[in-house]
């Protein structure tokens, strides 16, 4: 395991005084552990875990070449004629229940969605293009091609090829696919445990009674909230006060009960508090080559300082006090590490939201050298293109413009100032946090 020196002496541009958000997740990258425990489980318990291992497909899906409509199933040789095609039916396939005898040249059969297409026959004509007369059909001319209306057998899943990447997070669509393959159970790596706890004098837990300068702790809400969206299991170690052995058995119990750490608060710049000088001796002090923390100034708003490292070897994300730098570091950051931890692909549709193009509808101030994230509101304009617009103040402590968002305008770190129509990238976080 390389230590926290190692990490930051190969990363180009590492300036712990004035990182970029680039660099920091090329850090983080590094920093955290690839999982090693995975488990079997049957597939009603792995929706939003993580693939341990490539699922190759047993069998090809569909297994049989099989009707894509109800209606009747004929060789379609018989269409290169350009009149009208009468046939003869002579029996009926069920989904289930396949037809067993031969059709000879002018025969049909009559054929339901799903069931068997009989060998030699390779068209299905929908029931609503023909006549009918008796046992006679009759498929009016150039309606059809040969082909049309069958599925092959393993269009969908070819038996012997990769069905399913390791690393794939598991979708409702991925349960799916791994039941068409008849598989009841799969293998997906451990949960990941992350305790989590908010620092700090004025920090109040809920029930407790306000007194003068003291606020309610919001933070361990918000970061509970974007851990149970990425399904992981969370420790709750509570409020921490600003005091040494307090912090210090806090950290240890973290360490000792859960794969990664994430702290807020009491990691900014100049600060007289005990958070940090406690977090750099618990680091340290044990394993002193994998442990230890470095304390960042980090060229993005919200969100300035951060502080990273190891207790032991379980990583621990010390995030900044204020309640939305805190949830835009974790999104930037936090969620990517920890899915990493968790075995997921860094290509993974569900590791971060795509950046989209909008059209900013009003300008914005911006100098170049650091990564702004501005609450904002993404919505389709009369024409159905993605506009957005600011939520207001953009203070990191006012939450409440965060609810008020679905994204984050995200400019980036040599970006300039925006004007009204310039197209700028944004992150719809709905559903995420
Ligand atoms: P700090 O990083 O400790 O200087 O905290 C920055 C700001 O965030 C201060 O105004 C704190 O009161 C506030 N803050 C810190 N922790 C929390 C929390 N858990 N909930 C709400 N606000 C917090
Ligand atoms: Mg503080």
């Amino acid at each position: 395991m390389k230590t926290l020196d190692q990490i930051a002496a190969e990363l180009q541009g590492y300036d712990p005084q004035a990182l970029s958000a680039h660099t920091v997740n090329g850090f983080l990258a590094q920093l955290v552990p690839l999982p090693t425990q995975s488990e079997e489980v049957p597939l009603m318990q792995a929706l939003g875990r993580v693939l341990a291992q490539t699922v190759v497909s047993p069998i090809d899906v569909p297994p049989h070449d099989n009707s894509a409509m109800d209606g009747y199933a004929f060789d379609g040789q018989a269409l290169q004629i350009d009149t009208p095609l009468q046939l003869t039916v002579v029996g009926t396939a069920l989904a289930g229940a396949a037809y067993q005898g031969a059709v000879a040249t002018g025969q049909c059969i009559k054929i339901m969605t799903g069931a068997v297409m009989p060998a030699g026959l390779d068209t299905v004509v929908p029931q609503e293009l023909v006549q009918t007369s008796g046992a006679q059909i009759t498929i009016p001319a150039g309606v059809l091609r040969a082909g049309d209306n069958r599925r092959a057998r393993g269009e969908d899943l070819q038996q012997g090829n990769t069905a399913l990447a390791a690393g794939s997070v598991l979708a409702p669509a991925s349960l799916g696919l791994l039941a068409s393959l008849g598989l009841p159970t799969v293998r997906v790596w451990r949960r990941l445990r992350v305790a989590y706890f908010s620092t700090g004098d004025e920090i109040l837990s809920l029930g407790q009674a306000p007194r003068e300068g003291a606020v309610f702790d919001s933070n361990r809400y918000t970061v509970w909230g974007m851990l149970q969206r990425m399904g992981m299991e969370c420790i709750d170690l509570g409020v921490v006060p600003d005091e040494p052995v307090a912090l210090e058995a806090a950290f240890r119990s973290a360490a000792a009960l859960a794969d990664a750490i994430v702290t807020s608060a009491g990691v900014s710049v100049g600060e007289a508090d005990h958070t940090k000088a406690m977090m750099r001796k618990i680091a340290q002090r044990d394993t002193p080559g994998e442990g230890g923390v470095v304390f960042w100034r980090i060229a993005m708003r919200p969100g300035r300082p951060m502080a990273v490292g190891r207790v032991g070897r379980v990583p621990l994300f010390g995030l900044p006090g204020n309640p939305v730098a805190v949830m835009v570091t974790f999104l930037a950051f936090v969620r990517p590490a920890l899915w990493r931890m968790a075995g997921a692909n860094a290509q993974d549709p569900a590791i971060s939201p795509p950046l989209l193009k909008a059209r900013s509808t009003q300008a914005i101030r911006k100098k170049p050298g650091r990564t702004e994230y501005q609450r904002a509101i993404v919505s389709p304009d009369a024409q159905g293109h993605l506009c957005v617009e600011t939520t207001g103040d953009q203070g990191s402590g006012v939450l409440s413009s965060m609810v008020r968002a679905n994204g984050l305008l995200v400019l980036h770190h040599d970006q300039g100032k925006v004007s009204p129509g310039d197209v700028v990238d944004v992150m719809v976080f709905a559903g995420v946090m």
